[in-house]
């Protein structure tokens, strides 16, 4: 025992996050090897094991996000002020076949550390900039890099999927990955509606390779029903199937979502300025659909699963009020709670990606993908009272003390380990300089300032009076 890598957090409230949702106040999270080998208070631990003080904090298993395109995180925040519009003529239409391998492998190298510093110890990489197996492989090298755990959902925007699938090198990369078991796979397309249902090619390939189909549904003005109907009748959802947004759909679509398994990925900041519709889970909730959550992109947002959960509280919150207002009723208890949106960052997302069984919890036996939230510098870090509460909307990420996954130690005393921030930076530093000079100046600024739409001030009936001079307008 003493020769395996053993790690003890003692004293914290630990959030197991098992089946009945188990909190345990003062308790250890006991880690040896990869696996968490044992949960309780006063834990008898091998001679040699370190000694983690989670006092005062809360231990919870690592976070999983099943939705967010790394690539992006080299242009961090440049589209903060965009609606889909933008992001689909920028990075669809014009400047998103501006990137080299080299930028896709720095965008992912950030935002592979970004995830781990937030505590996100699981993400999947919805990479749809992979126009040349050359780009997959150094979105895979960045993946490979960063000590997390990754899964590589690849796309290609730049072509039809039922064209980038059928190609050989596509296909030999596909299998080279499956063989990482470091690194899972996916394949990301969309699903226009079409009736002919030309995206049928790629989801028997993706059959073929044996790996889930994940696509943004439901996305006003892109996707609808048409193509969760069409996927549907020709049997290709399943319950690996991964709908992101899935916003602006009818029940009917809801349906046929619940009734073959599939989860729903919510990246309720996205919803709520992008437009893609209302962030859904007051729908899914009704559906009896399963949710994860997501950050989607960090051009416009933020990168860490506390914003997540917040936003989607108040945004199911918020739609639950709304609706009763308006047949003059009031919500005296809310449906939606804190401990729910923990659990579909955690426990959903495993799920989501068929992980149930080893991650997603903190349980002896499963993957030791830890946790810590502690700050003692912080006046927020206490008391924690509710800590489903504490965790959804008093915590952030600069409260992420410890961070391990696989057992290992990746965020210490809130100090990445085995990351090289300035290497990255450098990398990172390119790509803005080559897209900034491929562009010109005028393009890079008119791509981060959209046009303010005018807003027309309405008549205000109580403006009949000037205060200022006593005069009286109108008649
Ligand atoms: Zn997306």
């Amino acid at each position: 025992m003493a020769d395996q890598n053993s790690v003890v957090l003692r004293g914290g409230t630990v959030l197991t996050l098992d089946a009945q949702h188990t909190v345990l106040r003062d308790a250890d999270v006991l880690v040896t090897g990869d696996r968490v080998a044992a949960v309780g208070t006063g834990l008898a631990v091998p001679e040699g094991t370190r000694e983690i003080d989670a006092r005062d904090g809360v231990v919870m298993p690592g976070m999983i996000d099943t939705h967010r395109h790394m690539w992006q995180t080299a242009m961090r925040g440049y589209g903060a002020d965009w609606t889909l519009t933008q992001y689909f003529v920028w990075y669809y239409l014009e400047s998103g076949k501006h990137f080299r391998p080299q930028d896709v492998r720095a965008g992912n190298l950030l935002a592979a550390a970004e995830a781990l510093d937030a505590g996100v110890t699981t993400c999947v990489d919805w990479s749809h900039g992979l126009q040349t197996v050359e780009h997959a492989e150094g979105a895979a090298d960045a993946l490979r890099t960063i000590p997390g755990r990754y899964v590589l959902a690849y796309g290609n925007i730049q072509q039809a999927p039922w064209e980038w699938s059928a190609s050989a090198d596509f296909q030999a990369f596909a299998r080279r990955v499956l063989d990482d078991d470091r690194l899972g796979f996916q394949m990301a397309f969309d699903v226009t509606g079409d009736p002919a249902f030309p995206e049928k090619a790629a989801y028997e390939v993706a059959r073929e390779l044996g790996v889930p189909v994940t696509t943004h549904a439901g996305v006003w003005g892109a996707t609808n029903d048409d193509g969760i109907r069409l996927a549907h009748e020709a049997g290709f959802l399943n319950d690996a199937s991964i709908f992101v947004h899935a916003a602006t759909l009818s029940a009917d679509s809801y349906h046929r979502i619940a009734a073959t398994g599939g989860s729903v990925s919510v990246s309720t900041e996205s919803e709520q300025s992008a437009g893609q519709g209302y962030p859904p889970t007051w729908a899914l909730r009704a559906h009896n659909i399963p949710v994860s959550l997501s950050m989607d992109t960090s051009v416009w947002w933020s990168g860490d699963l506390f914003s997540a959960m917040r936003t989607t509280l108040g945004a199911d919150r918020s739609r639950e009020h709304f609706e009763a207002h308006q047949k003059g009723d009031t919500v005296t208890h809310c449906s939606l709670r804190a401990e729910h949106v923990v659990d579909w960052a955690t426990r959903g997302g495993a799920a989501a990606l068929g992980r149930s069984a080893d991650l997603g919890s903190l349980e002896p036996g499963k993957k030791a993908d830890v946790v810590l939230l502690k700050n003692d510098a912080s006046p927020v870090s206490f008391p924690v009272l509710n800590p489903y509460g504490h965790v959804a909307f008093q915590a952030q990420r600069g409260d992420v003390h410890t961070v391990l996954v696989d057992g290992r130690v990746v965020k210490d005393e809130h100090r990445l380990v085995g990351v090289d921030l300035a290497a990255i930076r450098r990398e990172v530093e390119g790509t803005v300089e080559h897209l900034r000079a491929t562009l010109g100046e005028e393009a890079w600024a008119k791509g981060m300032n959209p046009d303010v739409p005018a807003t027309k001030v309405l008549d205000n009936p109580y403006t009949y009076t000037d205060y200022a001079s006593g005069a009286t307008h109108g008649g």
